[in-house]
C-alpha cells in the first residue's frame, strides 16, 4: 500500500473521532461506522438468483446457464453476492476510475458482511486477479486487491498478490465478442516461478462480466496445479447487457473488467 493511502487511513480515522461516518451516496449519517447510510445500502441489489456455476443473473432459477451448459468453465463455482446495478455502479465507479479509496472500503463492508450471510465456501488462499505492471503504476493501487485485502482479514484466509502475474498488458475488449476476447486474454498470465499453490484458491475480482478473465486466470491457476479454484466478484453483471462507463456513457456489452485497457 502506498504511503499516501496509509496517511489518508490515519487523518480518516482521526476524523472519525469527531465527525460521524457520512453516505458517500447521499450525504445522510452512515450506519455501522461506515461511509454509508442503512437506506442506500437497503438499495444493492443482491445476485440472489444466478447461475449456480457462473453466478450470471437469471430470471429465474436454473441448474445452470446456457453458457455454462454450452461449456464447462475452468472455476468450480462463483460468489458475486450483488448485481452490477445502481447504486453499486456509482460506487464502482468512483473506486476504480476516480481513485475513492473511500467508496472502495465501503463495498469491501458490503462484500465482507455478504460473506457472513452467504458462508460461500473458503478456500485456503486468495488471489486478487493482477494488472499489469505499467497499468498499476499509472491507477497507483490495483482495485482487485483492494477488495481482497479487507475480505483476507476478515476471513483469516491467507492472501498472495504476487502468485499470479499479468506479464501481458491486454488491449481494449471494447466491441470485442466473447471469443476475440477470450484469445487476446491468452499468455497474458502467468503463475510466479516458486509459488506454492495450495489445493483450493480463490480469485478476486470486482466486477464479473463476461468472466473473460476470471476464466482466464483459472484456467492458468488449474493448469498449475491447484486442484479447485473459485472465484469471487464484488458484483455480477449479466454478460451482455450495456453496462455503464464513467468515462464515455453507455458503452456495449463490456462490464468495468473487460471494457477498460489493462
Ligand atoms: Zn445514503
Ligand atoms: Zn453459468
Amino acid at each position: 500500500m502506498k504511503e499516501g493511502t496509509a496517511v489518508d487511513g490515519l487523518a480518516a480515522r482521526a476524523l472519525r473521532l469527531v465527525l460521524p461516518p457520512r453516505c458517500l451516496l447521499c450525504g445522510a449519517v452512515g450506519a455501522d461506522g461506515r461511509d454509508l447510510c442503512a437506506g442506500c445500502a437497503g438499495d444493492f441489489a443482491l445476485n440472489a438468483v444466478c447461475c449456480p456455476r457462473c453466478a450470471l443473473p437469471l430470471q429465474a432459477p436454473a441448474p445452470l446457464c446456457g453458457e455454462c451448459l454450452k461449456q464447462e468453465p475452468p472455476f468450480a463455482s462463483a460468489w458475486t453476492p450483488f448485481r452490477y446495478e445502481h447504486p453499486l455502479d456509482l460506487l464502482e465507479a468512483r473506486f476504480k476510475f476516480r481513485a475513492d479509496l473511500a467508496a472502495g472500503r465501503v463495498l469491501s463492508a458490503l462484500m465482507i458482511k455478504r460473506a457472513a450471510a452467504d458462508a460461500p465456501m473458503l478456500p485456503e488462499l486468495l488471489i486478487p486477479v493482477p494488472l499489469h505492471t505499467a497499468r498499476l503504476r499509472e491507477r497507483g493501487y490495483n482495485q482487485a486487491l483492494e477488495l481482497a485485502e479487507p475480505l483476507a482479514r476478515a476471513l483469516a484466509i491467507s492472501l498472495r498478490a504476487d502468485w499470479l502475474l499479468r506479464t501481458r498488458a491486454t488491449p481494449p475488449q471494447t466491441g470485442l465478442d466473447a471469443k476475440t476476447r477470450r484469445r487476446n486474454l491468452r499468455g497474458a498470465f502467468a503463475v510466479a516461478a516458486g509459488a506454492t499453490l495450495p489445493e483450493h484458491v480463490a480469485l478476486v475480482d470486482d466486477v464479473m462480466t463476461t468472466g473473460a478473465t476470471l476464466r482466464e486466470c483459472a484456467r492458468v491457476l488449474r493448469a498449475a496445479g491447484v486442484a479447485r479454484v473459485d472465484v469471487w466478484a464484488l458484483a455480477r453483471a449479466p454478460g451482455r447487457s450495456a453496462v455503464p462507463s464513467p468515462a464515455s456513457g453507455r458503452r456495449g456489452p463490456e462490464g468495468p473488467d473487460e471494457g477498460t485497457p489493462e
